[in-house]
């Protein structure tokens, strides 16, 4: 894997990340696939709305279908039918979020699936070797993301056993190959909670192991975002200049904005495609609720300004009227117009880096958001 800076404005970057499976753009976003689909969207249209990369979730994958069975399908991309770069994260975040977590010890995880209450344990090695059958074209390392607010002890013990099983997932990428004869990239994940001391140390070391691109996690968690950003500040400037930086679970259009002014390259949330299965969509003029009642004979497009599909052919009523009635038509058009909206805003982002305009256009676009 390699990235290519091509450009900087500021501190907001334009490159391109070199995959076995193509190139990605950035700063991109990347739809959240956490079942090896992202909801209510086919990958042909994903593909055709321009994503370069979506995501993929190592915990639910290896509980369902199974590691084994994704195998026999001959890896994950033949198996979901997607053909570009996929990133999974190494399921930390899940085990800690969702699972009956049973307990954490310098060697690992153990917890309960919370499909089947059945005991299952992670280690380093064994993210990377699910990686591995996977096949996923940027794995992570196992880590853990802090629970919010945590003290500051708890931040320096947690952050220095995540930086062990770093370099011993590292350690797990080198001694093994690829499953599917298609180069692997390996990312590491900082840490450190709002503790700007925890966050520089982790950032630091990692970047003395050497990964293929860096991520900054546990943020994005219930912190004040003025908090978030700062500790992007604290990383960036230690993270190695040459490798993409990836702000993991985050966010809203202008937290995205703003952390691409900072220097961030890479986005993943969930935050688009549950929104708009909750009728809620994102538009370059801020928010609409499509279920309130002003919408009720509202025969203008849902972004007057957007392409998609929904946009070009359908009216807020229309919209309003299939989320009343359940339709699941609804739950399709606002999933696209909001995927959208996003690869939009990144690809935008893009190309005022590239023409060094993009702290004006970025301060336009919040303003006309807000209003
Ligand atoms: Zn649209």
């Amino acid at each position: 894997m390699r990235y290519r800076l091509l450009h900087t404005d500021g501190g907001a970057r334009a490159g391109v990340i070199q995959t076995g499976r193509g190139e990605i753009p950035t700063p991109i976003f990347m739809p959240v696939g956490t079942q090896g689909a992202v909801k209510a969207i086919e990958p042909r249209a994903l593909r055709d709305l321009g994503a370069s990369i979506i995501l993929g979730n190592t915990y639910h994958l290896y509980l369902r279908p199974g590691t084994a069975l994704i195998e026999r399908a001959g890896g994950l991309h033949r198996f979901i039918n997607w053909t570009a770069p996929l990133l999974t994260d190494s399921g930390g975040y899940q085990v800690f979020s969702l699972s009956d977590l049973r307990g954490i010890h310098k060697d690992g995880v153990e917890f309960k699936s919370h499909l089947d209450g059945s005991l299952h344990n992670f280690t380093p090695e064994k993210v990377v070797d699910i990686q591995r059958s996977l096949g996923s074209d940027i794995m992570m390392v196992l880590d853990e993301c802090a629970p919010f607010p945590c003290t500051e002890e708890y931040a320096h013990a947690s952050n220095a056993m995540t930086l062990q099983w770093a370099e011993r997932c590292k350690e797990r990428m080198e001694a093994t190959a690829p499953a599917y004869g298609v180069e692997q990239a390996l990312f590491g994940i900082v840490q450190g909670s709002i503790f700007p001391a925890i966050r520089e140390h982790s950032a630091r070391r990692l970047a003395e192991i050497g990964f293929d691109g860096y991520a900054i996690g546990g943020l994005s968690v219930g912190e004040p975002t003025e908090q978030m950003y700062a500790m992007v500040d604290v990383c960036v400037p230690v993270l190695p200049r040459e490798k993409p930086r990836y702000l993991m679970g985050v966010g809203t259009p202008e937290n995205i904005l703003e952390a691409i002014g900072r220097g961030i390259d890479m986005f993943d949330c969930v935050m688009p495609t549950r929104n708009a299965r909750n009728a809620v969509v994102f538009t370059a003029h801020g928010r609409l609720n499509l279920r309130n009642a002003k919408h009720a004979e509202d025969f203008s497009p849902v972004d007057p300004d957007c392409l998609c599909y929904g946009c070009r052919n359908f009216t807020r009523a229309y919209l309003r009227h299939l989320f009343k009635a359940g339709e699941i038509l609804a739950l399709q058009l606002a999933t696209l117009h909001n995927l959208t909206f996003y690869l939009w805003l990144v690809r935008t982002a893009r190309q005022a880096i590239q023409e060094g305009r993009f702290a004006i256009w970025k301060s336009e676009l919040l303003k006309q958001m807000r209003s």
